[in-house]
């Protein structure tokens, strides 16, 4: 028997789906085992791998063809539950991937950030420039978001591993939420972190054209980015997660008592009871009709969720310092993936940027004031 896709194919165990023999057709059927390498008396087990995958990224790590020819491996807890127990561990491996996504965004925009203010281009630092100053300021915004959500949902599953049924449900939704938007878009930041170094980007002497090559496998492995929307899908539909989800938004947007912030949840509040009719529209479809939307629900959900985190994030800043950088982060990401169409008058590209990009990228202070500016812009783009 041959396996197609085996990572890390050089490992010493190796977790195996397989059906045992007279077992059901279908997933049902599989059971998982343990597969050593080498067996107890030190002598090779029982595969071989064909060859080794020549690969467009992640060469770091083998990927190959392995042929089972009589493999000893043992049986891991209940037999009849293999793919359950397979599914539990997508949790952990699709947040690992959102993790790994997150963390070549974070080191493009940083390498990004670090070219460009070394590079001196007609007459000053490119980071001077202003649309240099727009792309390294989208580059940080997907990253502290995919951040954001990142962390909260290793906090649910945390809480998930200790018993906690309410945040198993919802981690049931948001890990392919999470694999679904981050890994597609770190293919978008490492190609846009590329171009900021200009041609050196591409050049090997450089991080970046790895990074490029790397994120792109994230939204392949472990479900590619469709199947991962269908999967947000039935966990509306058949494990009934949407509940869970938008309770867990509502609370933090209600918790917020800044007058400030609860300007801005109540628009978010808005837009979120949009998103939570739509889903209830798309659920209603069948089949053919339920699935094309999939993706861009997935998106939405998404969105919400995250804004709803970084307000949260924006409050505690607030408070704890009186900056308010994190809520301008948070209006301008609400601006740019909630309100802003493909027929607006471009105002989201508000010129405060020009004035407070430093204290963005470099994590200091933004005034009160700077947001208030940018809040009036928001309320116009939700009247419109
Ligand atoms: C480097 C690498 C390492 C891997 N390591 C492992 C591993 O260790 N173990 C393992 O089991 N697998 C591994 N895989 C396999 C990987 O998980 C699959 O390749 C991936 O899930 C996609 O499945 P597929 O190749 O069968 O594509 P297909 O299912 O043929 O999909 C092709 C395209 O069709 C789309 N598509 C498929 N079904 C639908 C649908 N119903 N609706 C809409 N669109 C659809 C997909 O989104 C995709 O774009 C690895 C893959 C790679 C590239």
């Amino acid at each position: 028997m041959i396996k197609w896709f085996c990572s890390n194919v050089s490992a010493d165990v190796a977790l195996v789906l397989a059906r045992p023999e007279g077992a059901p057709e279908g997933t049902k059927g599989l059971g998982m085992f343990l597969m050593p390498r080498k067996l107890p008396d030190g002598t090779l087990n029982k595969y071989k791998v064909n060859r080794l995958k020549d690969k467009f990224g992640t060469r770091d790590m083998a990927s190959g063809e392995v042929t089972f020819d009589g493999a000893v491996a043992y049986v891991v807890g209940d037999i009849t539950k293999g793919f359950k127990q397979m599914m539990s561990m997508v949790n952990s491996s699709r947040l690992s991937n959102a993790v790994r996504s997150s963390a070549m965004m974070r080191r493009s925009f940083l390498e990004a950030l670090v070219s460009a203010r070394g590079r001196v281009a007609f007459g000053s630092s490119l980071s001077e420039k202003p649309l240099m100053k727009e792309t390294l300021f989208e580059l940080l915004l997907d990253c502290e978001a995919a951040a954001s959500i990142t962390f909260y949902t290793a906090s649910v599953y945390d809480k998930s591993d200790q018993g906690n049924v309410e945040a198993e449900g919802l981690l049931r939704i948001l890990t392919p939420l999470l694999k679904g938007y981050i890994c597609k878009r770190a293919r978008n930041s490492t190609s846009e972190g590329m171009e900021a170094r200009g041609g050196n980007g591409y050049i090997e002497d450089w991080i970046d054209s790895k990074l490029v090559r790397d994120a792109h496998v994230g939204s392949i492995w472990e479900g590619t980015t469709n199947i991962v929307a269908l999967d947000v899908v039935r966990a509306l539909v058949k494990d009934e997660a949407g509940e869970i989800f938008f309770n867990d938004l509502y609370n933090r947007l209600d918790a917020i008592t800044n007058s400030l912030t609860k300007q801005i949840g109540k628009i978010l509040l808005q837009i979120s009871k949009k998103v939570e009719s739509q889903s209830h529209r798309i659920m209603s479809l069948n089949g053919p009709e339920r699935e094309l939307p999939a993706k861009q629900l997935m998106n939405r959900m998404y969105h919400i969720f995250t804004a709803s985190l970084l307000l949260n994030e924006a409050e505690v800043q607030i408070t704890a310092q009186e900056n308010y950088r994190k809520l301008y982060m948070t209006l301008q990401y609400i601006h740019r993936y909630l309100l802003s169409s493909g027929l607006d008058d471009l105002t989201y590209f508000d010129s405060s940027l020009l004035q407070c990009f430093d204290a963005i990228v470099d994590f200091d202070k933004v005034s009160k004031g700077t947001v208030e500016g940018l809040l009036e812009n928001v309320q116009q783009a939700v009247k419109l």
